[in-house]
């Protein structure tokens, strides 16, 4: 079944081409101040939110003086709207209606294809009366949108749904940017409080002794990034970027100072990674500043692994490790089971298993759930326990989608999402969890109500 169309109409120069441009996500069409510059009728693959789509940009009723509706334009266009689900009739909010805005708009009044009025350049202040000016063509609401900026995109999917989502199919294969950052080098980066063992795990990674460890909380050391390759168990090779925080903390020596520096470290190391195994130390269990930088990598969206070090003098080995497990669910509620491990970077145990598991989780945090897929689940957990209905009024939840990855961001859209309590937003969010395979992945969540 072929993807749904969308027709793009309007006089030339109100951003048709731009908001082409962005729903297909790539520089394909040409963009020109100068009005009337010809252009053909364009084709591309659309993707807004997760909605798929075909989009055609008519380009136009220029090549004649702008004041009356192209005879010969208007025919293409018409030929256009006979294989469209709906029409975006884009007006400029920023130059208000023109006479030719309203002759589009009475002609595209006879036509049988749904029409959406976008209010474009809406950005700012400038385009408000434009807006305004727009509900004067009686054809309904107008959506504001910004198409070079990228604002009330929302909005237009939310308009764009009810026309296109019965007809949305599942992709067949999953072939997303995704799949080919998968094969880049894992970005892992190693934080943790000073002594915890990072520099010792690295030199143990690489085999090598190229970072300088010792006894001494900070000491200096300056690697940032080291490229490294991993041989799996089936002799497989995979490319590694190991970043390491230690060499930032050369002139600290006070331990405050330290543990303040620990923090910032982590975070400028977040920046790089994809994966970060947080180091704790088996002989100082965890501490309330490895609960802070665990709470920032997740709130920076980051994939977040935890490694109890230097197994090897552990004292309480099982009760040690319930211990941390504990203290951590009841101390990072954004997350329930983040991969715990116990590790030694001296002897080497645990390693393997731990380079193994940040390739898991980085697969986890790079997935994208098909829309249908997603929406079959939705239906399901809004079926086992609907929404409440505050003060007697009920909240509609109409549809999810997954609009990225790295870490998964979800958009929910309803009406009267201000009043969905935090329990509920967190049923759906441990659901996509659990059910969808995103075990321990900082998962957002973004609610939108129509205007
Ligand atoms: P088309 O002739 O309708 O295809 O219009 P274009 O896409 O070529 O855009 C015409 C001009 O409007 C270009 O200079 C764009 O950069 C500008 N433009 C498009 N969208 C926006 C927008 O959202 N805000 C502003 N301020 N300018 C826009
Ligand atoms: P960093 O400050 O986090 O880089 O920690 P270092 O790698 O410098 O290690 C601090 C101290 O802990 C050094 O004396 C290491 O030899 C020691 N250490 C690191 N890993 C282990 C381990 O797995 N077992 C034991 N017993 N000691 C370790």
């Amino acid at each position: 079944m072929p993807a749904p169309q969308v027709i793009i109409i309007g006089r030339p120069n109100v951003g048709k081409s731009t908001l082409f441009n962005r729903l297909v996500g790539k520089k394909l069409a040409l963009v020109d101040d100068q009005p009337g510059v010809t252009r053909d009728r364009r084709f591309g693959d659309a993707e807004l939110l997760g909605l798929k789509f075909q989009i055609v940009d008519t380009a136009g009723w220029e090549d004649e003086d702008a004041e009356s509706l192209p005879g010969r334009m208007r025919q293409q266009t018409e030929a256009a709207l006979e294989t469209a689900e709906v029409a975006l009739f884009v007006m400029d909010a920023r130059a208000g209606l023109t006479p030719l805005d309203e002759e589009i708009a009475r002609w595209l009044r006879g036509t049988k294809v749904p029409i959406i009025l976008l209010a474009n350049k809406a950005e700012g202040r400038a385009g408000e009366s434009g807006l305004l000016e727009a509900y004067s063509l009686g054809m309904g609401d107008p959506v504001a949108i910004s198409a070079e900026h990228g604002e009330g995109m929302g909005d237009l999917f939310e308009a764009l749904v009810p026309h296109l989502e019965p007809l949305q199919v599942e992709e067949e294969d999953e072939e997303f940017d995704e799949e080919a950052l998968l094969r880049g080098p894992l970005k892992l980066a190693i934080v943790g409080r000073p002594n915890a063992g990072k520099s010792t795990l690295i030199n143990k990674l690489l085999g090598q002794d190229r970072l300088l460890t010792g006894p001494e909380a900070g000491i200096t050391r300056d690697s940032i990034a080291i490229d490294w390759e991993w041989t799996q168990q089936n002799g497989e090779v995979r490319p590694v970027r190991l970043i390491d925080t230690a060499g930032m903390r050369k002139k600290a020596n006070v331990v405050e100072k330290l543990e303040k520096l620990s923090v910032a470290d982590a975070r400028h190391a977040v920046d790089f990674a994809e994966v970060v195994v947080l180091l704790l130390d088996a002989t100082r269990g965890l501490e309330h500043q490895d609960l802070k930088i665990a709470s920032m990598v997740l709130e920076e969206g980051r994939a977040l692994m935890i490694a109890i070090n230097k197994w090897d003098v552990a004292e309480g080995a099982s009760s040690l490790f319930q211990g941390i497990r504990g203290a951590l669910d009841e101390g990072l509620a954004q997350v329930r089971g983040v991969p715990l491990l116990a590790v030694s970077a001296r002897t080497g145990k645990g390693l393997d298993e731990m380079i193994k598991a940040a390739f898991e989780i980085r697969e986890a945090w790079s997935r994208r759930v098909p829309t249908a897929a997603l929406n079959r689940w939705f239906d399901d957990a809004l079926n086992a326990n609907p929404p409440p209905a505050p003060g007697g009024k009920r909240i509609k939840l109409r549809y999810i989608t997954q609009a990225k990855t790295r870490p998964p961001g979800f958009v929910l859209f309803g009406t009267r999402l201000d009043s969905l309590p935090e329990s509920y937003k967190r049923y759906l969010i441990n659901g996509i969890r659990r059910e969808l395979g995103f075990d321990a992945v900082p998962i957002r969540l973004t609610l939108r109500s129509p205007k």
